[in-house]
């Protein structure tokens, strides 16, 4: 039997990979492999394969026989390659270990670098080196990195040790820190690691190795990473690979660097080379933003009104060759890349490139100067767009009029305007928000330790770390406002307080931040919504020359409506009345509707009703002129409506002229055990017609008032929900047809009207045939659909779904994207068996599903019409 292929090299101008076997290769070790190919100077390494970790899971952790041989050959050629041998006393070659998914996640994974170190190699490197003090440098940073990764001892306790020796010694910063006060720090890192483990730091460097690759494999299965792969969707069984690459070193001195760029700005997308750098440091340190890096280019370090010099600057011949390495791989990879960058002695190297993550504005704008300059055509540019992230044009921005208080300026790091109350852990700001609270989590940074923090908050503020920080790219990519490396505040995680000067805001107070111009403002700011721009324009009509499906908006104030109409929305596919009744003095009528104990006193509620909802159509049906409106009868859900609290009790009894017994006893008797599936939808319209009845007239008095004023000819849809029988059906559209009838007679207009329903109940989906002879129009309710066919209550779903996603039961919350086999099966056969009996019906859906771009996918397969 001949053995697998475990292992791709890559090095010396060629690889056995390319930039096509992500899946198997991860996107890093893929990438490596291409720039190798491109001839591009990667330092040679090797790839161990997602494969192999999947086999690891599938094994009890242990690996495949054949692999040591095969890690043996790979590292033998780099010793070759290099000139070095790995655990040479006198020639030691080191290497780094790096984890790299198919899907890059950020951060999320571990990392060793220098590894190939002991209490001998060190002294190999500081004479090969002739610089001891980088020798011992490189080595506390492996003892540190590797224990923390490999042996479980976390790294703030050797940063304890650091900052107290430090301190005792009276040296200010790393950079004060001489050979012999590294050498101190290493023997008391490794009594640490003695004391807390209970075992000598590992000399051999085999085991390092083999330690250091099982730790990557197992970070693929740590918290922050499953949290992550949740947040953005990404399978579970993928894997990591596992790349060793031989070191290269930016922190030799002062001709050493180190560095991570964008081909172009990931904020603006404005075609300029983008990155910052440190001179003599390692990689580690611009992305855990420790220290704040310096600019690239000249152009850059003005516009930051910085006075440190740029790489452009200190290193020219460098910058040279790098700007050269940007438009190749541009031009190669045709999008724009995000690179990490080493300079060892004034030799430049590169470490990675991936397609960059970049806001959505500079998403839009990039796709459409490729589009201009040729790299790519207009579909390409559609597809390039990440659907979701649009959503970040829709964040509102400071109102321009609004007084605001800045007292802070960071960098701006992700784009939009929030507000919201302080906390200082990810832990409170997702148990604040939990409670409906809108909080701003304040770090001093962020790690991956505070992804589910970073969720929940509106928006994410940081006193240290640059445009590439861990807090500006998750950020970034979840589209949540972000301000980092606020320099100014001096922020107190025990007093829970932040000082800006003489200022104190404590954790609770309110504060705004603007992540476009890194702006931190006292209190809470209004905002307005945004404005599209010409790019999205652009990419809009060249979706809309490929699209099939038409969009319409859910959309049931005049706000809202003409925010749908701003951005094109070619109808109204749902009005939720209920949600017309939301406001203080409404919801008193609604529930002296609801409540009442004879058809005459609801008739009176009803009356009260009617001028108001009328007056509400007339307002949709001006703004949307012969655009189709589709209007759907009430469908509450009777515990939102019912009074609650005693004040709303009292409330109640005053405004219907009943004693708070009768009212408390009115509200009990509608209690309901499952009022997600109790007395609601058209089940209210066949217990009281005169409901239905009350709003189809406020339509057509709206829509004929409407005409008359306005001569615009309008078309309402009127939807009947959650109908699970043609007979349901057929009784109310018998009554809508009537008050059809009535109002034309009363007002002398003639009304075009349809009548549809809901297809949100497994039975409607089965019985679809027999009910399109009385629909003209079905629109899928995609959120009772999943409720109803997956029997889990939409609003208990959170208690449990989150363990079912972590168990790769499911893949998605099946309430955010459409579960095609189950779900989507009902829709289609819903769809199928409607225009088997009805050629001309018109078919939708209106769950929240239809925000959801990979739903749209497959609704467009089905197909639906919009
Ligand atoms: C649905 O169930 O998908 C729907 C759109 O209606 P609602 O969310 O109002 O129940
Ligand atoms: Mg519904």
């Amino acid at each position: 039997m001949t053995s697998q292929k475990w292992i791709y090299n890559f090095g010396d101008g060629k690889a056995e990979g390319n930039a096509a076997m992500k899946e198997l290769l991860g996107g890093k070790g893929a990438n490596l492999a291409e720039m190798a190919n491109m001839e591009l100077p990667v330092p040679p390494g090797f790839t161990i394969t997602t494969d192999v970790c999947r086999y690891y899971y599938e094994n009890k952790k242990s690996f495949p026989e054949d692999l040591k041989k095969q890690v043996k050959g790979s590292l033998v050629q780099l010793e070759k390659s290099m000139d070095a041998k790995f655990g040479d006393v006198k020639n030691p070659l080191l290497v780094s270990v790096r984890s790299g998914a198919a899907i890059s996640m950020p951060g999320m994974m571990d990392t060793v670098l220098n590894l190939g170190l002991n209490d001998k190699t060190v002294e190999g490197l500081a004479k090969k080196s002739k610089d001891r003090r980088f020798a011992f440098d490189s080595y506390r940073r492996f003892i540190q990195m590797y224990s923390d990764v490999v042996l479980g001892v976390d790294h703030h306790h050797f940063e304890t040790i650091l900052s107290d020796y430090k301190h005792d010694a009276s040296i200010l910063s790393d950079t004060d820190m001489g050979a012999a006060e590294w050498e101190v720090i290493v023997e008391k890192y490794k009594a640490e690691v003695r004391m807390r483990v209970g075992i000598e730091f590992p000399q051999d460097t085999e085991q390092q190795l083999w330690g250091a690759i099982g730790a990557v494999f197992d970070s693929w299965s740590i918290e922050r990473a499953i949290t992550y792969r949740k947040i953005h969707q990404i399978p579970h069984d993928l894997g990591t690979a596992v790349n060793v690459q031989t070191m290269v070193f930016g922190n030799m001195g002062n001709d050493c660097a180190t560095g991570v760029a964008f081909t172009r700005d990931p904020s603006t997308g404005k075609n300029a080379f983008y990155g910052e750098y440190l001179v003599n440091a390692q990689g580690e340190d611009v992305v855990a933003g420790i220290r704040t890096p310096q600019q690239l280019t000249v152009e850059e370090r003005k516009a930051q009104h910085s006075d440190v010099p740029s790489l452009e600057e200190v290193m020219p011949k460098v910058f040279k060759e790098l700007a050269g390495i940007r438009k190749k791989l541009e031009k190669h990879y045709r999008d724009m890349q995000d690179i990490e960058f080493t300079v060892q002695q004034g030799k430049l190297y590169m470490l990675q490139t991936r397609t960059g993550k970049r806001t959505a504005r500079a998403a839009l704008k990039v796709a459409c100067d490729m589009v201009d300059e040729k790299l790519i055509s207009e579909t390409e540019a559609v597809l390039r767009i990440d659907a979701g992230c649009l959503d970040q044009l829709l964040h509102p921005v400071l109102d321009p009029q609004a007084v605001r208080e800045v007292i802070a300026t960071g960098l701006p790091a992700s784009p939009g305007a929030a507000s919201g109350r302080i906390v200082f852990t990810a832990d409170e700001a997702e148990a604040l928000s939990k409670r409906g609270q809108e909080v701003i989590l304040v770090r001093i940074e962020t790690s991956p330790e505070d992804i589910h923090g970073m969720e929940a908050a509106n928006g994410i503020l940081t006193s240290r770390g640059g445009m590439t920080s861990h807090a500006a790219v998750v950020a970034r990519g979840m589209g949540k406002v972000c301000v980092s490396g606020a320099g100014d505040l001096d922020i107190d995680y025990g007093s829970k307080t932040m000082k800006i000067g003489d200022l104190v805001l404590r954790h609770g107070d309110a504060i705004t931040i603007e992540g476009t111009s890194g702006e931190v403002i006292k209190g809470m700011v209004p905002t307005i919504d945004p404005e599209p721009s010409e790019e999205l324009d652009r990419i809009l009509k060249w979706a809309d020359a490929a699209r099939i499906l038409k969009v319409r908006a859910n959309a049931e104030t005049p706000r809202d409506v003409k925010t749908a109409l701003r951005f094109g929305a070619e109808g109204i596919g749902l009005c939720r009345t209920e949600h017309m009744f939301f406001d203080a003095e409404r919801i008193l009528a609604v529930r002296q509707m609801m409540m009442a104990d004879d058809e005459d006193e609801r008739r009176y509620a009803l009356l009260k009703l009617l001028p108001m909802q009328r007056h509400d159509f007339e307002e949709i049906f001006k703004l949307m002129g012969d655009l189709p409106v589709c209007i759907r009868l009430l469908d509450p859900p009777l515990h939102e409506f019912l009074p609650h609290s005693e004040r709303e009790m009292i409330e109640m009894a005053e405004s219907s002229g009943k004693t708070l017994a009768e009212v408390e006893t009115a509200a009990n008797k509608m209690k309901e055990s499952n009022p997600m599936l109790g007395h609601r939808g058209c089940r209210l319209g066949i217990s009281y017609p005169e409901i239905y009845e009350m709003q189809a007239r406020a339509i057509f008095e709206a829509a004929s008032n409407v005409q008359k004023a306005y001569g615009k000819k309008v078309h309402p849809e009127i939807m009947i929900p959650l109908i699970a029988t043609v007979e349901e059906l057929i009784l109310m559209r018998t009554l809508i047809e009537k008050t059809g009838e009535s109002v034309m007679r009363e007002t002398g207009q003639k009304l075009e009207y349809s009548v549809g329903t809901m297809i949100e109940l497994p039975r409607a989906c089965v019985r679809a045939d027999r009910i399109a002879e009385h629909a003209d129009f079905f629109s899928f309710g995609t959120n009772d659909l999943t409720q109803t066919t997956f029997g889990i209550s939409r609003d208990d779903a959170g208690t449990f779904l989150d363990r079912y996603q972590r168990q790769n039961i499911l893949l998605h919350d099946p309430f955010v994207t459409v579960d095609i086999n189950g779900v989507g099966t009902m829709v289609q056969m819903g769809a199928d068996r409607g225009r088997q009996t009805n050629k001309k019906i018109k078919l939708g859906i209106c769950g929240e599903h239809g925000g959801d771009p990979k739903s749209v996918d497959f609704f467009a397969n089905v197909p639906l019409d919009y």
